[in-house]
């Protein structure tokens, strides 16, 4: 029997063990797949819960559940991956998993303790965060009673996952005060390293238009240094200075610290990964996929699951001895609440930055490439069913992996 070993039951981890589950030969495969925690959590639904649309009942369901029979489901944290060896480490009872191909699949996390003043006696009083659910819930309840007054979102440092959520989260806390009759009490301000609202400057300009609209202002080029807590302002390597009422951080995003202690990461324990095939350029067995990976696209979902459409097929190829085609493209797909039951949809790849346009058919859509309508805002709501009943089942959808120029208005 040969072995494949999947590190991580999260989003782009129970898609691979899914789809290979379907794909390979049960006689000679033996997959297995490791967490360290039994919930699965939705994680874009993050977002709504401090807004009261979603609850942490609405984002979470057993891990379990999507996990095939036939695929071995171990719960523990995972210590130490040892490529030389072809085995991996487990914290519990020191249990060794020897494997022939590895899939490392552990995600993103935030990492507040990073940034001078962010997690200490403010944190979660006046400073939150909504990249957990933890975080999410308790600034739902901070909400409910916050009496206005300037709300800064900060983004410490990128990469981070879903590099739209806190666009996201500014549109719809404006959205949220509207309904409150309390707008004219807050001050929106989104305080960002990035030198617009976005990452590809097209995109940038339309969000910008947007949320300019909405009255929310960008501090662009804004690396925070530090925070201080008992001032309530946020302090740039340049010694600008942000004053607020409430912060909303997203804090500084790192791989797993299994990724260091194997030896595995770069400086913010991602690993380093070939951006068309996710193989190592190290080992020959080993795979990264999701977040997890270095490669210049979004950490997201949905370029969890073109990665995994490109992966499953090209896999079954390398175990046949052939050479892995150069199939991924970096194709990501984001549809972007904008409040008020609007959204965005941007669909973009390593070379071609998001554009106008109409998706998934050309001309007709029903979707629209970054324009806010309510067709993009259903788009974004279906999406939690897409996700629990078909993507994570490793289901195929009749949506290409590989991003089309088709419906795009290049200008
Ligand atoms: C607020 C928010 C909004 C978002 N919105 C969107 C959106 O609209 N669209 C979109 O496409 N994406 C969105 N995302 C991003 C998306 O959720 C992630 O990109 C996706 O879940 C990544 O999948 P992954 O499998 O790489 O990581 P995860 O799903 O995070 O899974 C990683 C798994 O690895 C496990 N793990 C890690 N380290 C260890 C260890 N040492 N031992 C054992 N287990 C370990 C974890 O427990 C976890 O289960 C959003 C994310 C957030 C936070």
């Amino acid at each position: 029997m040969k072995n494949l070993l999947i590190l991580g039951a999260g989003t782009a981890g129970t898609m691979v063990a899914n789809r290979l589950n379907k794909l390979l030969d049960h006689d000679e495969w033996k997959i297995t797949i490791v967490d360290q925690n039994e919930t699965h959590y939705y994680q874009p639904g993050f977002l709504f819960i401090p807004f009261g649309v979603y609850s942490k009942n609405d984002v979470i369901k057993p891990k379990r559940d999507f996990i095939p029979a036939g695929v071995e489901m171990i719960m523990s944290p995972i210590d130490v991956i040892e490529p030389e060896h072809n085995q991996v480490k487990l914290v519990k009872d020191h249990r060794i998993l020897n494997y022939d191909f590895l899939v490392i699949a552990t995600g993103t996390d935030i990492h507040p303790d990073q940034t001078p003043g962010l997690e200490e006696h403010e944190w979660r009083n006046s400073i939150h965060e909504f990249y957990t659910v933890e975080g999410a819930v308790a600034l739902a309840k901070h909400l409910r009673t916050w009496q206005g007054g300037r709300l800064v979102v900060n983004v410490v440092e990128n990469p981070i996952k879903c590099p739209v959520a806190p666009l996201e989260f500014l549109m719809l806390a404006d959205w949220y005060f509207h309904e409150q009759g309390s707008r004219d009490r807050v001050e929106l301000i989104y305080a960002t390293p990035l030198p617009g609202a976005f990452t590809k400057p097209i995109a940038s300009r339309h969000l910008g238009d947007i949320l300019q609209q909405k009255s929310i202002k960008v501090a662009g080029e804004f690396q925070i240094e530090r925070v201080d807590p008992d001032a309530k302002k946020i302090i740039s390597y340049d010694e600008q200075e942000i004053e607020y009422d409430l912060l909303v951080s997203v804090p500084l995003n790192m791989g797993d610290a299994l990724m260091a202690r194997s030896g595995l990461g770069d400086e913010l324990n991602y690993v380093p990964v070939d951006k068309h095939t996710f193989l190592s350029p190290k080992h020959s067995n080993i795979f990264v996929l999701g977040d997890a990976a270095s490669i210049p696209t979004s950490k997201a979902g949905s370029v969890a699951h073109f990665a995994v459409d490109c992966f499953s097929e090209n896999f079954m190829r390398y175990i046949d001895g052939l050479e892995m085609l150069p199939t991924f493209d970096g194709h990501a797909n984001c549809f972007i609440e904008s409040g008020f039951g609007k959204g965005l949809l941007i669909d973009f790849n390593y070379d071609v930055e998001p554009l106008p346009g109409r998706y998934p058919l050309p001309g007709v859509g029903p979707f629209a490439l970054l324009q806010e309508t309510e067709m993009n805002h259903w788009g974004k709501v279906m999406f939690r069913w897409m996700y629990w009943n078909l993507l994570l089942k490793g289901q195929e959808l009749p949506l290409p992996a590989r991003m089309t120029m088709a419906g795009k208005w290049n200008n």
